[in-house]
């Protein structure tokens, strides 16, 4: 494989022993957060210990995939080559109707429609045979 052709693939997520349930799900069409045994404090990114009570027991669990775009931004260039080559990328904020809020990309919307507030339902987006984004699309 050339510099290039390297340079220019889409980087993955680094899937770990703490975030690959969440990958898992998404292969499954799934959205999963942590969910706290202690308290019950839903957690988006997934944390060693809760941050509202220091349990570190915790088990994921399904959320309904509703959510509203909390704030965005379209990242200009310097990008890694991937993103230049579609620069301004977008990247944005949701809160999902269940509390925790989530960095992603919206599907199917042009960045002069986001609008703040606007109402959002998940969806699933497979890059290559083992990996799978979650996106947000219009609901
Ligand atoms: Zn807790």
């Amino acid at each position: 494989m050339t510099q290039q052709a390297m340079t220019s693939q889409r980087p993955m997520p680094e899937i770990t022993p703490m975030t690959e349930p969440f990958w898992s799900a998404a292969r499954r069409r799934e959205l999963v957060v942590q969910r706290c045994d202690g308290c019950g404090t839903l957690r988006f990114p997934p944390e060693v210990a809760c941050y509202a009570c220091g349990s570190r027991r915790a088990a994921w669990t399904p959320v309904s995939g509703r959510a509203t775009l909390y704030s965005w931004t379209a990242a200009p260039p310097p990008l890694l080559p991937y993103f230049a080559d579609r620069a301004p990328w977008p990247v944005a904020l949701v809160q999902l109707a269940e509390g925790p809020r989530m960095f992603t990309n919206l599907a199917g919307i042009a960045v002069e429609e986001y609008a703040i507030g606007m109402e959002l339902q998940a969806g699933f987006e497979d890059i290559d045979g083992e990996t799978t984004l979650v996106v947000f699309r219009r609901a």
